[in-house]
């Protein structure tokens, strides 16, 4: 049977889960405070490039499944599950911003003192370890006669595949200290069929962390492997794949490149490192992990120096993709714009391009060239530049690049073609830790 669910934040997280929710039959109120937003998504239209995720919500729109309000206090009466999932961004000190979920949990709290019957909220945001714990006390100091249960239910999906992260979940992950509400936070999955691991609430919250450091190290890992590969001569995508064979390795976050980016793996390790040392234990990998990453930028714009006889000081680059990676417009944290950054005050003239993201990018890239057409970007310029591994980036002529270009010269972040392709073509081609590339 179909639940009433409110879920407050339609970011990434909280738009692709109340369209989710809504095409299982669940009845789902989005919430969120920015009016423009809401205004849009009422019409079907969506602020953020998630293939999918359009039509999704257009069709439960139309079926009724789905609504989109800024009055928080009306979605919560309407509903008995509750799901969080506003922004948890890094402070300074690496430190997790929580002021947004603060802020929603004492609205909560009113609305559920005002509703007087039963609640379930559930944290989807990533929190550090005892939020979901202390969110129980604020709603409780702030809704005492409440009947109310708090579940950490975190978020696996990536962007650029949510909708089939989604429905192809490895596991959901359920941590509550009362059996019922877990259970019945279980059952709204159901019709996902994934496997569901019930926990206690604290290590819920580790899991999303654990396994987002734990990523992220295999990701730095194999970028300081793609370093001894350089330096001995051997192919790290060899090597990468002989690892990968290894069932107990497995394939994934092997590539190797310029890096982690995005709104989650930056954060979350830096979370994760303040957490443990908030309980006084140095997390030494994970310092590594997140020091090798920022290496990794300051390594490819010196490839890139080097690759261009030693200083780019007036060469023009063109700059293939902005986002952190393929598939989503999401420019938080991605290694583009620091190379970028870095690129202009070394002297460089810098085009760049990217197929979604160059509207988000302007005011953040003012020292840049955007352009729309790929091929405008590389006309006359010194070299190219691969940081986003781009389906439409992948797919240019490269004969036409090589005549457009002024020197045949391709440095790429994203290991997007075999050497041997780019060397028969003309170019020279500088990659991340294969034969040729140093
Ligand atoms: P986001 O910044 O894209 O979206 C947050 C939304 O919350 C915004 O639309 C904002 O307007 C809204 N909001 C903020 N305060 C509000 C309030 N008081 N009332 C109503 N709405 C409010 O964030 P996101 O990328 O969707 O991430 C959300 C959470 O999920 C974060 O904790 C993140 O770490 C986690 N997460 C993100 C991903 C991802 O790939 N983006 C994956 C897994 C987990």
């Amino acid at each position: 049977m179909g639940e009433n669910v409110a879920v407050i934040g339609t970011g990434y997280v909280g738009l692709v889960t109340g369209a989710c929710f809504a095409e299982i039959g669940h009845k789902v109120i989005c919430v969120d405070k920015d009016q423009l937003k809401i205004k849009r998504l009422a019409e079907a239209q969506i602020p953020i490039y998630e293939p999918g995720l359009q039509r999704m919500v257009a069709e439960q729109l139309e079926h009724g499944r789905l609504a989109f309000t800024c009055h928080l206090p009306k979605a919560v009466e309407a509903s008995d599950i509750v799901y969080i999932a506003v922004g948890t961004p890094s402070l300074d000190n690496g430190e997790v911003d929580l002021s947004q979920v603060k802020e929603v949990v004492t609205q909560i709290a009113e609305a559920i003192e005002r509703a007087s019957s039963y609640r379930i909220v559930v944290i989807k945001s990533t929190v550090p370890v005892g939020t979901a714990r202390r969110m129980e006390q604020m709603i409780r100091e702030g809704a005492p006669s409440a009947n109310f249960a708090v579940v950490a239910n975190p978020e696996f999906l990536r962007e650029g595949s949510a909708l089939h992260d989604t429905f192809h979940m490895d596991r959901i992950v359920i941590g509550c200290s009362n059996t019922e509400a877990g259970e019945r936070i279980g059952r709204l999955h159901e019709p996902f069929g994934a496997p569901v691991l019930y926990t206690d609430r604290e290590s819920a919250e580790l899991v999303k962390y654990a396994s987002n450091a734990f990523l992220a190290a295999k990701i730095s890992f194999i970028n300081e492997m793609a370093h001894v590969c350089d330096k001995v001569g051997a192919d790290i995508e060899l090597v990468a794949r002989g690892m990968g064979m290894d069932r107990r390795i497995g394939s994934h976050f092997l590539q190797a490149g310029i890096g982690y980016g995005g709104s989650c793996f930056p954060k979350d390790t830096k979370a994760q490192l303040r957490i443990a040392e908030d309980v006084d234990y140095d997390f030494k990998i994970l310092r590594s992990v997140i020091e090798v990453n920022a290496l990794q930028r300051e390594r490819f714009v010196h490839t890139i120096e080097r690759a261009l006889g030693g200083s780019v000081k007036s060469k023009r680059v063109a700059v293939m993709g902005l986002t952190f990676k393929p598939n989503t417009d999401d420019l938080r944290d991605a290694p583009a714009l620091d190379i970028i950054s870095s690129l202009v005050d070394k002297g460089a003239e810098v085009r760049a391009y990217d197929p979604v993201a160059l509207s988000k990018a302007a005011p953040l890239l003012p020292q840049a060239r955007l352009v729309e057409d790929p091929y405008e970007a590389l006309q006359g310029a010194d070299a190219m530049i691969i940081t986003t591994e781009w389906d439409t980036v992948k797919a240019l002529d490269y004969t036409r690049v090589k005549g457009l270009l002024a020197h045949p010269i391709v440095i790429d972040g994203r290991n997007c073609f075999p050497v041997e392709r780019m060397e028969r073509l003309g170019f020279r081609y500088v990659s991340v830790g294969r034969p040729g590339s140093a």
